[in-house]
């Protein structure tokens, strides 16, 4: 089923929950370890929070010992573009479908793509595979 796209941040603010809010409208970080598909290992696919866009795979994701769900590679809905808030200068990564922020990428990722998508685990929603 497809979701309604909000609008206006007035409206985002009213569909998201204050957290995701604040990643994802307002390039916010959430705290490290705190996310809840952070240990998630079933298979399926990773959907945007904000519109439900497929953003990752299950099978792309891996544990990076940073507290921040991390996959090595993404779907084509995702978006990179240079951020140089706080004094870096980062590679964001976000949903091309709503414009929501999800995180960064990093290129010390596991080989042969070498990628590190850093994700916040509130940007993202979890469909499991249905079994056959
Ligand atoms: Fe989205």
């Amino acid at each position: 089923m497809k979701k309604e796209m909000p609008k206006t941040e007035e409206e985002w603010k009213r569909k998201l929950k204050p957290e995701q809010y604040q990643v994802l409208r307002e390039k916010g970080t959430e705290r490290a370890f705190t996310g809840k598909l952070l240990e998630n290992k079933e298979k399926g696919k990773y959907v945007c929070a904000g519109c439900g866009a497929e953003l990752f795979n299950s099978d792309a994701k891996f544990d990076s010992g940073t507290g921040w769900p991390s996959f090595s590679g993404a779907s084509e809905n995702v978006g990179k573009r240079i951020d140089t808030s706080h004094g870096m200068t980062r590679e964001e990564v976000y949903c091309k479908k709503c414009n929501g922020h999800l995180g960064h990428v990093f290129d010390d990722g596991p080989k042969p793509g070498g990628k590190r998508f850093c994700i916040n685990s509130c940007s993202l929603d979890f469909k499991k595979k249905e079994k056959k």
